[in-house]
């Protein structure tokens, strides 16, 4: 779990208060910002000291293995080690910070490290501050990378952050389609968890919490406001500690093989999904749509349409390799439910 969490609006402030005792002589602290931030006001708020460093994370596609290595690389060689790394950004740079904090304690390259429990060594000190509400990645023990053979997190009890600092404000001006698809990675991961056969109070608890709060803000408010803003924080990390101790299903399986093959985005790959899986979550399904049509979102369609075989196979290998998911989703039997065939017409559909 994160050691320690600070909310409420405007808590960006209290970064350099919180940072300061993680401080170690002469080693930087490297602040990863989201790019989107460059030449924004934001950054003239990152309290630098002596030779921290600014480096702008390129998230124009999800983190890969290579992306990681070259920063944790970079940093070695300016540096020898850093005092931490605070990721400031949507899912996407905090799972960079996570993977660049344990890269710099750790040989070799991250893909060595993408499973379960392999890595090795604690990571440097890292913080994580969202600006988008959604994915969870700010609690969650995994940091998501895709690889040279797999798309795949280096989960381990070493990948939580330390610290968390969640600022409602920073999400303020997130873009309206952007701010959807990720608070809906938060609805499924909600509907995925609290349908799932891991399901255990622990996961039920939070998991129901952040589903009244996304029924709340998705359809009982009118317009979106600092409340909606305040509460998808809450639901994020609700959702995210929810499948901390479950695991999530079908819509993430099907959605990472199609990030795999075409790089598509983790929030709006699981919306393209879910549109199409009422046979394995029928009110989540239909409720799922009600959100999108009050919020005027389009969700792509065809997506899949003129692959070839071997792609088609490529993203059945990726999503049949996510057996925990399936497992959680279908049963022990999951195999004799989700064949290959049944998962390529699937594909097709999407
Ligand atoms: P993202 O981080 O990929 O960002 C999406 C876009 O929004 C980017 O263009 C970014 O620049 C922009 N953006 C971010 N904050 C903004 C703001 N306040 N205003 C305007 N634009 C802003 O999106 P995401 O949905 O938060 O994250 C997706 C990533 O999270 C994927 O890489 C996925 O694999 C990962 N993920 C990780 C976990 C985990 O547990 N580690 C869980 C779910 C998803
Ligand atoms: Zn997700």
């Amino acid at each position: 779990m994160v050691d320690y969490v600070v909310y409420g609006r405007g808590s960006f402030n209290q970064l350099d208060e919180i940072i300061a005792p993680h401080r170690a002589d002469g080693k930087p602290m490297v602040f990863l910002v989201d790019h989107f931030f460059e030449g924004k006001p934001l950054v003239n708020r990152v309290p630098l000291r002596d030779n921290d460093k600014i480096i702008f994370a390129d998230v124009t596609y999800e983190p890969k293995t290579k992306q990681v290595d070259a920063l944790a690389n970079q940093l070695k060689d300016e540096f020898g080690s850093v005092s931490g790394v605070i990721g400031i950004g949507g899912g996407s740079t905090m799972d960079l910070a996570k993977a660049v904090s344990l890269m710099i304690n750790n040989p070799g390259s991250s893909a060595d490290y993408q499973g379960w429990d392999l890595v090795k060594f604690p990571g440097v000190y890292k913080a994580g501050i969202p600006t988008l509400s959604g994915t969870g990645a700010e609690v969650s023990r995994t940091t998501v990378l895709t690889g040279p053979t797999r798309k795949l997190g280096m989960n381990s009890d070493f990948t939580p952050f330390n610290q968390i600092v969640l600022d409602p404000e920073l999400t303020a001006n997130a873009p309206v389609n952007q701010r959807f698809y990720t608070g809906m990675d938060c609805y499924i991961h909600c509907i995925e968890s609290l349908t799932g056969t891991y399901l255990n109070e622990f996961s039920k608890s939070y998991g129901e919490k952040a589903l009244e709060l996304c029924r709340y803000i998705f359809l009982e408010k009118e317009q979106w406001d600092e409340e909606c803003d305040d509460k998808l924080m809450m639901a994020s990390y609700a959702g995210g500690m929810s499948i901390a101790y479950s695991q999530v299903g079908v819509a993430h399986a099907v959605s990472y093989g199609l990030s795999y093959l075409l790089g598509t985005k983790h929030g709006i790959g699981n919306c393209i999904v879910m549109n199409h899986i009422e046979e394995y979550y029928p009110e989540g399904v239909a409720e799922f749509k009600r959100m999108v049509e009050k919020n005027g979102i389009d969700i792509p369609q065809g997506i899949c349409k003129g692959l070839t075989d071997e792609q088609f196979d490529t993203m059945i290998n990726v999503s049949l390799g996510m057996k925990p998911l399936w497992e959680n989703a279908l049963g022990v039997d999951w195999e004799k439910i989700m064949t290959r065939e049944k998962l390529r017409a699937l594909y097709e559909k999407l």
